[in-house]
């Protein structure tokens, strides 16, 4: 657990928008932990200071006894909202998680891409990048979207990524039995190839075999990144003494990038553990939410959170895993840190404590004493309002369990600056 201080003196600026105040900052980025004030003009940080004046800001929220992290990165979601089968509208989810840059793994390819552009713009003041599908239709449908060899286009990826570089930050393939059928490693060869020609990163899924797990890993290049990296079906990363495979070892070794990808079908405890033992914890924290995955068991990303450290990895680790670290993997500079200059985007959370109960995608369970329950999410500076869950897609079927957490979450829906900030003595407006 770093415990660093910056010993910096600032000239405070005359006028603050918004200062968040007295909370306990966790900033892997800029190696800040402690009691920080953060200082907010124009929707930029602009100090981050032990005691920053109250009277120079025109908003104070008061974080006394509240984490206050970096907005969080979800380097996996799919937030191609009714336009393919995957897909969520991450704006009722944003609001209530503190994620706030969205990364799209994969939801469109070459011919629905622009679509899916035109959607995340849609959905400012959220952040969203994506990663482009090596099939040139995406996640449209559930499975196969690699079983044809014309979708898998090398020249057709690589063209599109570098036209729209940017919003564009890597190449995803799906490699397992039901997505590639036939092709085998095919896909993720053109996948690699694209990645190469436009110089971004390539995430490859992994799930029930075949290919062999071993030899997918051993395609992948330094910066590539293998997501449902702890999951429980065939292309387990651990060998059967339940170590880490050398493949996987190898591929940490020359660089290649490992992210939780939870979802709904991705993430076994029994997994993690292991891995967590043997010293292989996760590069990067990410939720894969989409239709099947946001009502549980995975729910979110401080959900995941809140797995891992019941599992015991530190908080410091935890919170690096969801904010600078995916940042880089994406090049996305400025995001999940909270550095002078960078992007007002911040994650206020309570730490519930507690006896909770944990599910993983295989329904295994493990107690947790805490939980991060999100007090306000603010992007530029500016605090995300609250909204209902959509209902889900008429193909998902919800379990009574799934069903009756719509209905509350529905009606315990907070109101417009959490209930802790709307008080006089904890949000204060300040002439
Ligand atoms: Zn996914």
């Amino acid at each position: 657990m770093s415990m660093l201080e910056g010993d910096v003196t600032f000239s405070f600026p005359a006028r603050l928008d918004l200062l968040v105040a007295g909370g306990d900052l966790i900033d892997p980025a800029t190696a800040r932990w402690g009691r920080y004030d953060v200082g907010v003009v124009d929707g930029r940080v602009v100090v981050v200071a032990k005691e920053v004046p109250r009277h120079l800001a025109a908003q104070v929220v008061d974080a006394r006894g509240c984490l206050v992290l970096p907005g969080l990165v979800d380097l996996h979601t799919h937030i191609f909202d009714g336009a393919t089968y995957w897909g969520v509208g991450p704006a009722p989810l944003a609001w209530r998680t503190g994620v706030t840059s969205w990364v799209d793994a994969g939801s469109a390819g070459a011919y629905n891409m622009k679509a899916l552009w035109r959607s995340c713009a849609g959905m400012a003041p959220l952040r969203a990048k994506a990663f482009l599908n090596i099939s040139a239709i995406g996640l449209v449908a559930q499975t196969g979207e690699c079983t044809r060899d014309e979708l898998c286009a090398a020249d057709l990826c690589a063209a599109t990524l570098s036209e729209h570089a940017g919003f564009l930050v890597g190449v995803k393939c799906r490699v397992d039995r039901a997505a590639t059928g036939g092709m085998g490693l095919e896909p993720l060869r053109r996948a690699v190839r694209a990645a190469a020609t436009a110089e971004v990163p390539v995430m490859v899924h992994i799930g029930a075999g075949p290919p062999d797990i071993d030899d997918v890993l051993d395609m992948l290049r330094p910066g590539d990144i293998v997501t449902h990296c702890m999951t429980g079906q065939g292309m387990s990363l651990l060998a059967p003494t339940g170590r880490p495979r050398p493949s996987a070892v190898s591929a940490r070794e020359r660089g290649v990038l490992f992210d939780v990808g939870h979802g709904s079908g991705s993430f076994a405890f029994s997994v993690a553990e292991a891995m967590l033992a043997s010293g292989f914890p996760p590069d990067f924290i990410s939720s894969d939410s989409h239709q099947f995955s946001v009502a549980g068991p995975c729910f979110d990303l401080p959900t995941c959170m809140a797995k891992f450290l019941a599992l015991g990895m530190d908080l410091d680790d935890v919170v690096r895993a969801v904010t600078v670290s995916p940042a880089l993997a994406i090049g996305a500079t400025g995001a999940g840190s909270l550095d002078v200059g960078d992007p007002a985007d911040l994650a206020i959370f309570e730490v519930a404590e507690g006896d909770f109960v944990l599910f993983d995608s295989t329904l295994a369970s493990r107690r947790a004493d805490r939980l991060l329950v999100n007090r306000a999410t603010l992007v530029a500076g500016a605090l995300l309002g609250p909204l209902a869950a959509e209902p889900p897609a008429p193909w998902v079927q919800l379990t009574d369990a799934q069903r009756a957490l719509f209905e509350r979450e529905e009606a315990e829906l907070r109101e417009p600056w959490a209930a802790s900030f709307t008080s006089a003595e904890c949000f204060t407006p300040w002439g």
